[in-house]
């Protein structure tokens, strides 16, 4: 093989799967891979939908290397652009980005390349593309495809939409024919319509991959004290790794993560009204470190391809599905086991209900956003496979349980819970419909305060009838009865709980009630999810050893560790141990050119 980047078509005779091999260094193709690129070499539209992690790039990235020319690759995001190309390089491959980040000498010597055809993969922002300039470079310059990435942004109802994207279509329907392929992880049915009808695409081949991301495991929990079980989730799963806490206030992220750096953690805070350079460099730091926490608001998240995320912790309700599935999906881009977290409680119902309430939006979309609200509930209280319930969301079935989330760990214990819902529900009526769960509960439990004694509420009838149970049973009841649609909160007045239609069925007796009972997080049991992957501490260290010089060689080229070698790679390495040159290139991940810059440092090391 002739690897020059002067030699325009340097694997033009390669198959697909000596591509894989040589340069990426993998052995075998993922499942639907294979079939995308040959479609793509015949000359087909494309269209591919499969989950964060699922392996997009090389799709394009391969058929790119086989055709003759260069691949032009719509992008949104700097960030991403620019950790696709490095890790290009390292692969030996031409290919280089254009964007705002670049100087205006970097420019004109990439300019100047293009249409000789030194480049075979080019990353460009839609804003750039739609300039005058770059399309006259490209008016001379044989193209051999079009990759249109994150292609969702060209759908006016997602939330990542990019006008420019809209711009697109006419731009790349002048080049003379190529294969266009569209690309995202994001669009549920009718987006995707969207997208192929927007960028008209001729006849596309369609690829949509399950949304299921196997290796993470779901948790969700109840928030009692989240601090402490936060710090119980670390210690005992991920007390070294890498990992993004998601909360919904700018002061919530600065007080979590100075409270982790009290803690000895590495963390750092990301939100919108951080300074612009600071942001930055904290996203830079997240992506470039090992072992490093970033606790942010949702304003964190597009353009993160760190692949070794090991867990994603939600301190608070996330607004939808679609983003509780987007957030988590950052974790474990490898392949390999992680940790998707969620902690919420009855205020944060009350809370998101309310946000929605006073949003400016107009009342057919509030309803929309109250309905994806209520998704996400269901999904917190569920009683079965919490996978199963994710995916049929997005109109996926999912025959068997999952054995990879908490229902799974911990089947549901329910119990008939109607004589306690008909107590709850009778104390909101007698106290009339105007309060809130805390004051409810004391009634209840025949607690004496303020508030009880102001409104002589020690004289309903439902004073003290429910002192059988504590506080926590309370409010999990009176929470499971708000999500299921017994009770509603005034929508005027913060946090008070008030009856519904499906009330009065269950007061008159006619409707039992099963509810199910609340673990209690006393003891946490490591799920042995950690980065420790190794239980044999000499096999972990030399894992330690092996990461420490990938960190050192990052370090020097000033590209994020991952991209010299994944987790997998490394794990691969102390498993095989191998010996030479020749046994090296087997491993995964390790082409010609990685192992021809690092294959002997590495292999000093392993023979140490
Ligand atoms: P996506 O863009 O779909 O989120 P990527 O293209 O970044 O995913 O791929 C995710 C990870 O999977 C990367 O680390 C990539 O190198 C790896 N990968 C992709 N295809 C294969 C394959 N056939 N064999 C092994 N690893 C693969
Ligand atoms: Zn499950």
């Amino acid at each position: 093989m002739v690897r020059s980047s002067r030699d325009k078509n340097y694997l033009s005779q390669n198959t697909p799967q000596t591509v894989l091999e040589k340069i990426f260094g993998f052995q075998t193709f993922r499942k639907p891979q294979k079939e995308i690129i040959t479609q793509i070499l015949n000359g087909h539209d494309v269209f591919v939908l499969m989950p964060t992690g699922g392996g997009k790039s090389i799709c394009y990235q391969i058929p790119a290397l086989i055709l003759p020319g260069t691949a032009i690759i719509v992008s949104p995001l700097i960030s991403l652009m620019e950790n696709q190309v490095h890790a290009l390089k390292q692969l030996g491959v031409a290919s280089e980005y254009l964007n705002s980040s670049l100087s205006y000498q970097q420019i004109g010597t990439i300019e100047t390349a293009i249409p000789k055809g030194d480049i075979k993969i080019l990353y460009v922002t839609p804003e750039r593309l739609l300039t005058t300039r770059f399309q006259k470079l490209i008016s001379t310059t044989k193209i051999s495809l079009v990759a249109i990435d994150e292609a969702h942004c060209i759908s006016q109802w997602g939330h990542d939409f990019r006008p420019e994207y809209l711009n697109l279509t006419n731009f790349i329907h002048t080049i003379p024919k190529v294969p266009i392929i569209a690309l995202t992880a994001t669009a549920v049915f009718s987006t995707q319509s969207e997208i192929i009808e927007k960028l008209q695409l001729i006849d596309p081949k369609v690829f949509i991959s399950s949304y299921d991301r196997p290796n993470v495991h779901y948790k969700v929990v109840l928030k009692q004290n989240v601090k402490k079980q936060l710090y119980d989730f670390l210690t005992a799963d991920h007390s070294d790794d890498s990992g993004i806490i998601y909360c919904l206030s700018r002061k919530k992220v600065e007080g979590i993560a100075d409270w982790l750096c009290q803690k000895g953690y590495n963390a750092l805070p990301y939100h919108a009204g951080l300074d612009d350079a600071v942001r930055r460099n904290n996203q830079l730091r997240f992506l470039r470190e090992e072992s490093i926490i970033i606790v942010a608001t949702i304003a964190f998240g597009m353009g993160i391809d760190k692949p070794n995320v090991r867990f994603v912790a939600h301190l608070d309700l996330p607004k939808s599905m679609e983003n509780y599935y987007q957030e988590t999906g950052r974790a474990g881009r490898d392949g390999l086991k992680s940790n998707a977290w969620l902690a919420y409680s009855l205020s944060d119902i009350i809370l998101n209900r309310r946000i929605i309430q006073e949003g400016d939006s107009e009342v057919k979309l509030k309803i929309r956003e109250f309905n994806k609200l209520d998704a996400l509930l269901a999904f917190c209280e569920s009683h079965h496979c919490r996978r199963k319930v994710l995916l049929n969301y997005f109109n996926e079935d999912y025959p068997t349980n999952c054995q990879n989330c908490d229902i799974c760990d911990h089947p549901v214990q329910t119990y008939d819970a109607t004589t306690q819902a008909q107590k709850a529900l009778s104390c909101v009526y007698r106290a009339g419909q105007r309060f809130g769960v805390g004051h409810l509960v004391n009634i209840l439990s025949g607690k004496i305060t303020r508030q009880v004694e102001k409104y002589n509420h020690d004289k309903l009838s439902t004073f003290a009838i429910g002192e059988d149970l504590g506080e926590i049973e309370w409010k999990s009841i009176f929470r499971q009865l708000l999500i299921n649609g017994y009770l509603t909160v005034n929508i005027d007045e913060y946090g008070i709980l008030q009856l519904t239609q499906k009330s009065k069925a269950v007061l008159n007796g006619k409707e039992p009630i099963l509810l199910k009972h609340e673990h209690r997080s006393t003891s946490i049991k490591p799920r042995g999810n950690k980065s420790k992957y190794f239980k044999d501490s000499e096999k972990q260290d030399l894992f330690e050893l092996l990461r420490k010089l990938r960190k050192d060689i990052a370090g020097e080229q000033q590209v994020p560790p991952y991209i010299i070698f994944s987790d997998r790679t490394l794990i691969e390495l102390v498993e095989i141990q191998p010996q030479s040159l020749g046994e090296m290139i087997n491993i995964t991940g390790i082409g010609n050119s990685k192992l021809e810059r690092y294959g002997t440092d590495f292999l000093e090391v392993l023979k140490q």
